[in-house]
């Protein structure tokens, strides 16, 4: 799944989106709340209204298996965080 802001696009990988776990904490780490963690246990949900407040801070990628979670900067042309 990917949703994109303004200026920051979020990608979780499909075959990671469903891990409640993996959602747990992607909502714990993330200081602007960009990920929740679906109410019925099923995964990982982007916030969308959230997206553009990143802070790069890169912990929702250090609490991810590699690759399942990119942080795209659209105003640098997608590059990937
Ligand atoms: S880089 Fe930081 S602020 Fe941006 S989505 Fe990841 S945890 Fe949230």
């Amino acid at each position: 799944m990917r949703t994109d802001a303004l200026f920051i696009g979020i990608e979780v990988a499909d075959d990671h989106a469903a891990d409640p776990d993996l959602a747990a904490r992607l909502e714990e780490v993330c200081p602007v709340d960009i990920y929740a963690a679906a109410e019925d246990g099923g995964g990982v949900r982007i916030v969308e209204d959230n997206v553009d407040e990143c802070v790069l801070c890169r912990l929702c990628l250090d609490a991810s298996p590699p690759g399942a979670v990119r942080v795209l900067k659209l105003y640098e042309d997608g590059a990937e965080l």
